[in-house]
C-alpha cells in the first residue's frame, strides 16, 4: 500500500489546507492540545465548537464523506482523515466529542431510515445544528451491553419505555438519542433487544449529570419513565436491535482511532526541550528520546491500520475488527504519552489550575482526561477479546448465558 497523496488527495490537502488558513488561527504551544474529548467542560465549549462544526459543514469540510443530497461533500473516508490531519494545526475547537456521535446516527439513519423523518434529521445533524446521544449503557451492561434491561413495551402504534441508562456523554445538552432497549425477555439476551430514536425533550426523560475527574460534567444518568415513541422511530427490525448497535459502535470505534496524534508527540517533544534533567535538556538524556521514538512508532502503526480501515470504507466495505486495534493502542498511547509529560514536569506537572500551572496546566488535564479512551466504546479487555476472537481466532470468552432466556438469567431479568 502506497501511503503518500494521491495527486486527488494531495490537490485535496492544498484546498483544505488553503481553507483553514483562510477561516483560523495556527495553533500555538500554550494553546489546548484538544485531544482528550472529556477533558473540558463541554456545555461551555459547546456554542464555539458548533459554530465550527457550522463553518466548517458550509465551507464543504464538515460532512465529507456524506453524500452531497445531505449536504455533505460526497468524498472519501480517506479525505475526511486528510482534513482532520491539517485542521490539527489549527487553533480550532475540537468537534469530534459530539460530530463523531452525531456521524454516527446519520449514517445509520441513511443505512437503515425508512421513514421520511429520519432522512429529515440527517441535515441538521451533519450541520450541528442538531446535537445526538447514545443511551446503550446501564448500570449493569456497559461491556456487557446485550444484558440491558431497560424495557420496550409495545402499546398500539408507540412502545413506551421504563429503565435507566448511564454514561450518556452530552444527554442534558442533546435534541435527539439513540436508545437500544429489551423489547422481548423471553429469548436469549442478543435476541430481544430493539433498537430506537428519541426525541430527548420528550416527557418521560430526565438527565442527571455526572460529575468527572476533571471537573466538568459532560456525562449523565438518563431515566426513562413511561417514555412514548411512535414506532415510525424504531430503527431496524424488532428483535434485531444487537445487530443496529455492534455496525454503530464499530463505526464510533473508526472514528475514535482516527484521532490526530502527530501535535501531541510534537508537543512533548517541544516540553523534552524545555524541561532540564540533571542541569541538561531532557532532550539529551537517551532514555527519554527512547520512550519518544517508541511513542512515534507506536502512533504510526495506529496511523497506518485506521488508514486501512479508511481505505476499506473508501471501497465501500464494512470497517473490520481491524479497528478494534487502532482503538486499543491509541487509547493506551495518549494515557502513557501524557504520563510521560507529567514525569518530565516533576512536581510542575501536578499543577492543574490554569491560571498557575506551566502551560495552563495542559498536561494534567489531558492526562486526567485520557482515560476517556480505555473505556468510552468499549473497554481495552473488550477490544482484546474481540483481536483474540475475530482476528485471531483464538477461543471465545467464556459467556455461560449466551443461549439462555434473558428472564431465565436472575438478577432482576425480565
Ligand atoms: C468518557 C466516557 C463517555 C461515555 N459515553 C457513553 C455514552 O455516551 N453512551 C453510553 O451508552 N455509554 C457511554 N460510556 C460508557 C462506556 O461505554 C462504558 O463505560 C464501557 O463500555 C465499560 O462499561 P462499564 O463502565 O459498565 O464497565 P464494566 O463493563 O463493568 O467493566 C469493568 C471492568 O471489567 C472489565 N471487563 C468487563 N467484561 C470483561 C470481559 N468479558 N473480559 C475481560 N474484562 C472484562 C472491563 O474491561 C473493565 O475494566 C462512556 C464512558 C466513558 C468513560
Amino acid at each position: 500500500m502506497d501511503f503518500n497523496d494521491t495527486p486527488d488527495e494531495a490537490a485535496f490537502r492544498a484546498e483544505a489546507r488553503a481553507w483553514l488558513q483562510a477561516n483560523a488561527k495556527p495553533r500555538d504551544a500554550t494553546q489546548s492540545l484538544a485531544i482528550n474529548q472529556e477533558t473540558g467542560d463541554f456545555s461551555a465549549d459547546f456554542p464555539r465548537a458548533r459554530a465550527w462544526q457550522v463553518a466548517k459543514f458550509e465551507g464543504g469540510f464538515g460532512a465529507i464523506y456524506f453524500p452531497r443530497q445531505h449536504g455533505g461533500r460526497g468524498g472519501s473516508a480517506l479525505e475526511h482523515m486528510i482534513f482532520a490531519q491539517e485542521e490539527a494545526a489549527f487553533d480550532v475547537p475540537a468537534t469530534n466529542h459530539f460530530m463523531i456521535v452525531n456521524r454516527g446516527c446519520c449514517a445509520l439513519l441513511m443505512k437503515h431510515g425508512s421513514r421520511p423523518l429520519h432522512h429529515e434529521l440527517i441535515r441538521p445533524s451533519l450541520r450541528g445544528d442538531l446535537l445526538w446521544c447514545q443511551l446503550f449503557s446501564e448500570p449493569g451492561a456497559g461491556s456487557d451491553l446485550a444484558g440491558v434491561r431497560t424495557r420496550a413495551e409495545r402499546d398500539g402504534d408507540e412502545w413506551v419505555f421504563n429503565g435507566q441508562k448511564i454514561w450518556t456523554s452530552n444527554a442534558h445538552l442533546a435534541d435527539w438519542g439513540v436508545l437500544l432497549a429489551r423489547s422481548d425477555a423471553t429469548v436469549p439476551k442478543h435476541k430481544g433487544l430493539s433498537f430506537f430514536i428519541v426525541d430527548m425533550k420528550s416527557p418521560g426523560i430526565r438527565t442527571r449529570p455526572i460529575r468527572q475527574l476533571t471537573g466538568g460534567s459532560n456525562f449523565n444518568e438518563v431515566f426513562l419513565e413511561d417514555l412514548r415513541v411512535p414506532d415510525a422511530c424504531r430503527i431496524g427490525d424488532i428483535g434485531a436491535g444487537w445487530k443496529v448497535v455492534v455496525s454503530f459502535l464499530a463505526g464510533e470505534r473508526g472514528n475514535i482511532a482516527v484521532k490526530e496524534l502527530q501535535p501531541l508527540i510534537a508537543a512533548l517533544v517541544r516540553l523534552a526541550r524545555q524541561v532540564h534533567i540533571g542541569g541538561r535538556p531532557a532532550i539529551e538524556d537517551g532514555g527519554v528520546r527512547e520512550r519518544l521514538a517508541g511513542f512515534h512508532v507506536r502512533e504510526a502503526g495506529v496511523r497506518h491500520t485506521v488508514q486501512r480501515m479508511l481505505t476499506a470504507l473508501a471501497r465501500r466495505e464494512e470497517p473490520g475488527p481491524e479497528i478494534a486495534i487502532g482503538k486499543l493502542v491509541l487509547g493506551t498511547l495518549v494515557q502513557e504519552m501524557t504520563a510521560f509529560a507529567l514525569d518530565l514536569m516533576g512536581g510542575q506537572g501536578a499543577v492543574l489550575d490554569a491560571a498557575h500551572a506551566p502551560l495552563a496546566g495542559v498536561w494534567p488535564n489531558e492526562w486526567l482526561g485520557s482515560v476517556v479512551d480505555r473505556l468510552g466504546g468499549g473497554s481495552d479487555e473488550i477490544m482484546r477479546n474481540v483481536i483474540g476472537e475475530r482476528i485471531l481466532g483464538l477461543p471465545e470468552d467464556v459467556r455461560v448465558d449466551k443461549q439462555l432466556p434473558f428472564n431465565a438469567l436472575g438478577g432482576g431479568a425480565r
